[in-house]
């Protein structure tokens, strides 16, 4: 018998959300990106959050997700149970299949209404210990050495004990030695966003070892499996799947390639899509980093309550935002602050104070 109070409006609006400094990946750079925000509203007034970051390199744009989530949103207003996940995930998967940032947006906003109305912080809802979150890492994009090395030093300072540093240009090891030199004592990880081959990979492995990178990321493209493979034999750390792993059902397929997957809402579609992802992951033997977009806190708050899950959380896409509509989980240097979440994701709208 259903006792909570239901879901009677909901509503999304286009955010945009301008970046503390261009962020430059192998794939290009980034001065603003745009999000879709959610709000899923009860009987009572309580209002879940979400928001949705579509990515091109996905096949999603604001456009598509903006044409999508009405869809998705009639849905919700249809079940009415924010408590009703399982058929929720199933109609959202039904409706928008290709629209993974939409249907995340949707479930991120209905998990935070749901445990708003118990009184819970979504980690309790799933049962989750917060002190086994681990810390998040602090990307660092493309730029000239010199001026990686600067915002390494500014982000230690800031206190976050882990740096990942997006790679995959010519000037790749000139990089990785700047910001080792700013930063000795970090945790370092790299990324390639598969801009390297194979060959190239491996080779880079020797003065990446130098630098003690903790592991590699995406270094070969997506769909390469058997270069990704042939990397993680010839590399001396681990070697992570992102764009080869966009949902639980390709993991089967990474998993003698790699020995990470990383896990994003914005890739799988929505909170339950993730844990099977997850659990998928540490099926095969692998382990996990939850990871995110360049995103609203709305969104990245729902992400963190399932960093107590996995081995590795990459979490601070909102970090580099120079404004946003939305406060979440706050990070104390590097620390997701699970805790301090009295009830649903966390997530608010700084105009409500
Ligand atoms: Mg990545």
């Amino acid at each position: 018998m259903n006792t909570h109070p239901r879901i009677v409006s909901t509503g999304t609006e286009r955010i945009s959300l301008p970046l503390a400094t261009a962020f430059r990946t192998s794939r290009g750079s980034t001065q603003t990106t745009e999000n879709r925000l959610v709000r899923v509203t009860d009987e009572d007034g309580r209002i879940g959050r979400g928001a949705g970051a579509p990515l091109a390199y996905y096949g999603e744009t604001t456009a598509s997700a903006g044409e999508a989530l009405p869809v998705l949103l009639e849905a919700v207003e249809r079940i009415g149970d924010p408590h009703a996940q399982q058929a929720i995930a199933a109609d959202l998967a039904a409706r928008a299949p290709e629209e993974a940032a939409a249907r995340a947006a949707v479930s991120i906003a209905v998990h935070d209404l749901a445990a708003r109305q118990t009184g819970e912080p979504l980690y309790r809802r799933l049962g989750l210990d917060p002190e086994r979150a681990p810390p998040t890492s602090y990307t660092i994009g493309i730029a000239d050495p010199g001026e990686m090395a600067a915002r390494t030093r500014h982000v230690r300072e800031a206190g976050y004990p882990i740096l990942k540093l997006k790679l995959g240009t010519d000037r790749d090891r000139a990089r990785v030695s700047a910001v080792r030199e700013a930063a000795p004592e970090a945790t370092l990880r790299v990324d390639a966003n598969g801009d390297w081959t194979p060959q190239e990979a491996i080779e880079n492995a020797e003065w990446l070892a130098e630098a003690n990178v903790e592991f590699l990321e995406q270094p070969v493209p997506a769909t390469d499996l058997e270069g990704l493979c042939r990397v993680s034999e010839s590399v001396p750390f681990p070697v992570a799947a992102d764009e080869s792993c966009v949902t639980a059902e390709d993991v089967p397929r990474v998993a003698d390639a790699v020995d990470i997957v990383v896990v994003k809402l914005m890739k799988c579609g929505g909170v339950r899509a993730a844990r099977r992802h997850i659990a998928t992951a540490h099926a095969h033997g692998l382990d996990v980093m939850i990871g995110c977009m360049i995103e609203s806190d709305a969104s990245i708050a729902g992400a963190c309550h399932l960093a107590p899950l996995c081995e590795y959380v990459d979490l601070d896409g909102s970090l580099l935002l120079a404004s946003d509509p939305c406060s979440g989980v706050e990070f104390r240097g590097g620390q997701v602050d699970l805790e301090a979440v009295a009830a649903g994701t966390g997530a608010r709208e700084n105009d409500e104070w």
